[in-house]
């Protein structure tokens, strides 16, 4: 069953909230603009709805209407109110310099203010109230703009943080002034009492769907002499202030969930919320012992937390939650490339590890306590979970990680390389992020950190070498302080020494001046056979789609063309690179995938490019060269824009595909503190090859094999969305194995057994 924490966003529909929606639509169908018996019966529905909606509000004589919802609500508030002020201005009056908005808004509301000064030629100065570290509006920055300001946009409460407003604060900070006062009160309906006409608001939007209605309906409330100008012009439904059939199927259902927190049953009252979350806070403390909360918990919704854990990103924690099918979300809005920092927690000064790895987990006020146990007992197994993955402290792991596996922070690759038989392990391209996470990691498999390399001085950020052995040495990993203390050279490399010993395998170095000076390779084979390298660790000399640029002052442009020749030598073409950056999740390469995607790579490997005229043409390249999409150096110019799109299959076609050709392996990238948490499909019994495990982060182990298979063997990649999964497809399409496939929306999209409890939840 699932448990649904993500509230803030949107709730399910109350199930008499859906009754009622059903019977306006079998039933009481009516327009209640029409003056028959059917259309008087919709227009009593509605009225009676917009009366218990101005009793719950305390509207007193203000204006209340229906529209779509809050983004319509803040449209039109913004509107009447600059419209309003461009009257003014009209008559004279200049007074109105600022249009003002609280920090942490939602975003339709600067956009909204944003869009209509515009439009409207107003052309006032539309500036953010700063907020405090508990995410509250700065008063005194309040008192000081009031007496400028046409507008002032505050909401109730925060959707990410929960964090509430001082509303009676912030009144007193608008004394004296004319300006027009939008309160976004969306995120307290039904959890805050707000007597509205109590107080000097002028304009308070509300969204049905974060209260158990559904999507599309919501209201607003005017003050009785706040101006006003209709977004909508029509047929004069509402009174001429809203055009357009109402939606009164979402009137029922929001008018049967104003009764239930009438009812007194069907709604928690605030003790008990309080009471629910912090279980539900003591459950995450347990489960991650270092969190933190980002909102001070006393000053907000007691239906919402947002919380961080040092060392483990949004994207860890939202994929664990959702492999023990709990669903809540990031603190932030995410995009593909990266989850953008929160800029509600930027606002509030949080540091930047808090704003940028942020999870919100909200309810609604009609939990029982049978979900908040449930919901405390699956987030106790995500922190089991993350502890026996050697992901948190105090795990006993019930598999180790054999052989290498990738760490990525913005495009960067960090590499592990373990050996268990010998319990040694190498580092290369240490990242600072990650020092916590690799130390735990190294003492929770028992492994002995033997060397810490780096490929090359990096352009963008010092080695964190040392780091990482203090880290080491801090958690306890075996032996850490005695390999610490040998000397080596300032790239990490033990002095006096050929290669590295990792138990059956070694680790050589290669010299590839070029990218800088002291570039180099570590080349990985079986003690047995050192010629056969396995996979070869090239930091930026050679990434999937890349040179890496010689433009640096430690560069060597002019021995760059020699060094790939010496690296093909070295290594043959089809051996797995694994780059320093991957920008596009390729994971690893080959010289041969990279000579057949970049002209100038091909150019020197067939000899028809010299060491001049490669540096040449290469120096045309990189000549003002961007910044990634993450905002960091380039470390080369991207030569092959187009990845290959991976083949996608949906359930359907995974069945068909699974029939026709019993060969095909299905593999899991989940991690496997995902795959810990979940039920593994069976895929309808219809496998014929045992389902392989293998993590995204351990893929590069896999590859050698699965490039080996016949071309048309079927590799079919799922995971929990489909995301992972497409970038482990594409990754082996590009590196020539053709028969590779997504399974398209991932498990999410795999129909479940759990299905049929759809909505069980709230009826
Ligand atoms: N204001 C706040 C505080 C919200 O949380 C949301 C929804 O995320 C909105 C406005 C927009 O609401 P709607 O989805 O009804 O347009």
């Amino acid at each position: 069953m699932e448990i649904y924490l993500d509230a803030n966003a949107t709730t399910p529909v109350l199930a008499q909230a859906r009754q009622a929606a059903l019977a306006a639509m079998a039933e009481d169908f009516g327009n209640p603009s029409s003056i028959h018996s059917t259309g008087l019966k919709a227009r009593a529905l509605m009225d009676a709805v917009r009366q218990r909606a101005q009793r719950l509000l305390g509207t007193g004589g203000g204006k209340l209407l229906f529209l779509s919802g809050a983004t319509e609500g803040i449209q039109t508030s913004v509107l009447s109110a600059l419209s309003a002020l461009r009257a003014r201005r009209e008559l004279g009056d200049r007074g109105a310099e600022l249009l003002l908005y609280g920090a942490t808004e939602h975003k339709a509301v600067p956009e909204a203010l944003k869009h209509w000064n515009q439009l409207l030629g107003l052309n006032l100065d539309i500036q953010a109230i700063p907020v405090d570290r508990d995410g509250r509006h700065d008063l005194d920055f309040l008192r000081r703009h009031a007496a400028r300001a046409g507008m002032v946009c505050t909401m109730a409460a925060n959707n990410e943080t929960g964090v509430i407003s001082d509303l009676d604060g912030i009144e007193a900070a608008l004394a004296g002034s004319t300006c027009f006062w939008m309160v976004d009160g969306v995120q307290a309906l039904g959890k805050l009492s707000l007597r509205l006409a109590g107080r000097r608001i002028d304009y308070a939007p509300f969204s049905g769907h974060k209260l158990y209605a559904p999507k599309g309906i919501g209201l607003l409330y005017v003050r009785e002499a706040a101006p006003f100008t209709p977004l909508m012009a029509g047929g004069g439904q509402e009174g001429s202030l809203r055009s357009g059939t109402e939606n009164m199927s979402g009137i029922a259902a929001l008018g049967a969930v104003l009764a239930a927190l009438d009812d007194g049953r069907s709604f928690r009252d605030p003790a008990t919320l309080e009471r629910f979350r912090a279980r539900l806070a003591e459950a995450l403390q347990q489960a991650f012992p270092s969190l933190v909360f980002n909102a001070p918990l006393p000053l907000s919704l007691p239906t919402t937390l947002n919380f961080s854990v040092p060392g483990l990103s949004s994207k860890i924690l939202l994929d664990l939650f959702d492999a023990a099918d709990v669903r809540v979300s990031g603190g932030s809005a995410c995009s593909a490339a990266k989850a953008q920092p929160s800029f509600v927690l930027q606002a509030m000064g949080l540091p930047d590890w808090q704003t940028a790895s942020a999870v919100r987990l909200s309810f609604g006020p009609a939990v029982d306590e049978g979900f908040i146990n449930e919901a405390c007992a699956r987030i106790r197994a995500c922190g089991e979970a993350l502890r026996d993955s050697c992901m948190s402290p105090g795990g006993t792991p019930a598999e180790l990680g054999e052989g290498i596996t990738r760490y990525v922070v913005d495009g960067a690759c960090c590499w592990l390389i373990a050996d268990l038989a010998s319990r040694r392990a190498v580092v290369i391209d240490p990242l600072p992020e990650l020092n916590e996470r690799l130390a735990q990691t190294l003492l929770c498999q028992g492994l002995q950190l033997c060397a810490v390399l780096d490929t090359h001085s990096h352009g963008d950020h010092a080695s964190s070498a040392d780091a990482l052995w203090a880290a080491a040495i801090a958690a306890g990993a075996p032996l850490a302080a005695v390999a610490a203390a040998c000397e080596r050279d300032a790239l990490g490399w033990p002095l006096g020494q050929t290669q590295l010993s990792l138990g059956q395998q070694t680790l050589r170095r290669l010299a590839l001046p070029g990218h800088t000076a002291d570039s180099c390779a570590y080349l990985l084979s079986d003690a047995a056979s050192e010629s056969a390298v396995r996979v070869a660790f090239v930091g930026d000399t050679v990434m999937p789609g890349a040179l890496g640029r010689s433009d640096f002052l430690v560069s060597e442009p002019l021995q760059f063309a020699d060094s790939l020749r010496r690296l093909a030598d070295a290594i043959g073409p089809q051996t797995l690179l694994a780059p320093g950056h991957d920008y596009d999740n390729r994971f690893a390469t080959t010289l041969s995938a990279e000579a057949a995607a970049q002209p100038l790579l091909a150019g020197v490997l067939n000899g028809s490019l010299d060491a001049e005229a490669f540096a040449a043409r290469k120096a045309a390249l990189e000549q003002g060269l961007a910044l990634t999409e993450y905002q960091t150096l380039a470390c080369g110019a991207r030569q092959d824009a187009c990845a290959a799109a991976p083949q996608e299959l949906d359930p359907a076609g995974l069945r068909v595909l699974l029939q026709q050709q019993p060969e095909t392996i299905v593999i899991d990238v989940r991690e496997p503190y995902e795959q810990r948490l979940s039920l593994t499909p069976d895929f309808d019994g219809r496998l014929r090859t045992p389902l392989l495990a293998m993590p995204l982060s351990r893929l590069i182990n896999a590859l050698p094999e699965w490039l080996a298979l016949p071309a048309e063997t079927p590799l079919v990649f799922f995971c929990r969305s489909g995301n992972r999964s497409a970038q482990a497809a594409a990754a082996l399409r590009r590196l020539g194995h053709d028969a590779a496939y997504t399974l398209n929306g991932g498990l999410a999209l795999w129909p479940q057994p759990s299905d049929a409890l759809e909505g069980a939840l709230y009826v």
